[in-house]
């Protein structure tokens, strides 16, 4: 790869961005993100297989390097992604609502850019977009002006406290970098105060179509992230962590993204959970079926709740203290529990495997 030369870099900076190119939209941006942030979170489980997360020593997680990065990865993620959907609902009622001008921006200028002229490199530098809180407040006070008229900023209104509180995390993270919560609360707070809040935003009539970042599993075509805001139970709450972790890793999904990359129309191509998939998803089941039935013929095979392909299995290479079957896996998306979580009830379909 060439490198990058002192003079390209002078060059960058006066221009003052590399080359590159816009995204179709900053909605599907803060969706992107949104996908990354539970994307992180998911894997709490994989990564600490912790039963009860209130009696959990400490030691495990303080200064750990992977709890670090699933934390800060979710909190600066989410953070991102409700800074973008508040700014683009206020753009929706005035494209100027999200810009604060610097004093050296005359009233003539002003009046050239309400008037909805070009902006010029110059006068570039000195417009800003508003920062997260005065944003919130402004979606606030639209609603307390007239909620009837209002009535979608409702859900701002109501959460205002936790994502102030967010935003909190965020600057301890972003500015300091040294806060941490504990994983209790950390996991409390996510799914029990933001988890609600992306729920009503995401079914808003402007999001509702865009479905790429759900973690939806095979079984049942289930939403994972619905489930998980509901649950009360270490058992459930961690076996979702998992199924969620692995939906991102089913290949079927990238394979399907893909495919849907030829298609010109971008609300289609993230929109990958759709209809008109069906046989699809059929025709890859059935190849991958075959394929692992072929080199795993004397395993006692049963279906992945994630992926839907026979390839859940017992992890012979695993030994527990116990003894017999303590973990299963799945070998094609990746899913895979510990006897840790109990499976008496036939959760999501998955054999009593213990
Ligand atoms: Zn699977």
């Amino acid at each position: 790869m060439e490198k990058l030369s002192r003079s390209r870099i002078n060059e960058y900076n006066s221009a003052r961005l590399g080359e590159g190119f816009g995204f179709e939209s900053d909605v599907y941006v803060a969706f992107i993100s949104l996908k990354s942030a539970l994307e992180s979170f998911f894997n709490i489980y994989r990564l600490f297989r912790i039963y009860d997360y209130e009696k959990l020593d400490p030691s495990e997680y303080e200064n750990n390097i992977d709890y670090y990065s699933v934390y800060s990865d979710t909190i600066i993620h989410l953070h991102h992604f409700f800074e973008l959907i508040i700014k683009d609902l206020l753009q929706q009622e005035h494209p100027m609502l999200v810009f604060r001008f610097d004093r050296a921006v005359t009233a003539p200028q002003l009046l050239d850019i309400f008037n909805g002229k070009k902006v010029t490199s110059d006068l570039d530098e000195d417009i800003f977009t508003i920062e997260f809180v005065r944003s919130l407040r402004y979606v606030v006070d639209l609603y307390r002006s007239d909620s009837e008229k209002y009535c979608k900023y409702k859900v701002f209104k109501e959460a205002q406290s936790q994502l102030k509180y967010l935003n909190v995390l965020r600057n301890n993270m972003w500015h300091q970098g040294s806060y941490v919560l504990t994983i209790k609360d950390f996991t409390e707070f996510i799914q029990s105060y933001i988890f609600p809040v992306i729920s009503v935003v995401s079914k808003m009539e402007r999001y509702s179509v865009i479905d790429f970042w759900k973690p939806v599993i095979s079984y049942k075509r289930v939403n994972v992230f619905e489930c998980l805001i509901e649950k009360e139970n270490y058992n459930e709450f961690n076996l979702l962590l998992e199924l969620g972790r692995a939906s991102y890793q089913n290949s079927f999904r990238s394979n399907l993204l893909n495919r849907c990359n030829q298609n010109e129309n971008i609300k289609n191509k993230l929109k990958i959970f759709s209809t008109d998939v069906k046989q699809f998803y059929e025709d890859y089941k059935a190849g991958r079926d075959a394929k692992i039935l072929s080199r795993a013929k004397n395993l006692n095979l049963t279906e992945c709740p994630v992926c839907g392909i026979k390839a859940l299995m017992p992890d012979s290479s695993f030994s527990s203290d116990r003894g017999g079957c303590s973990k299963v896996k799945c070998d094609f998306c990746s899913f895979e529990i510990y006897d840790d979580i109990c499976l008496e009830s036939n959760l999501f379909g998955i054999e009593r495997f213990w």
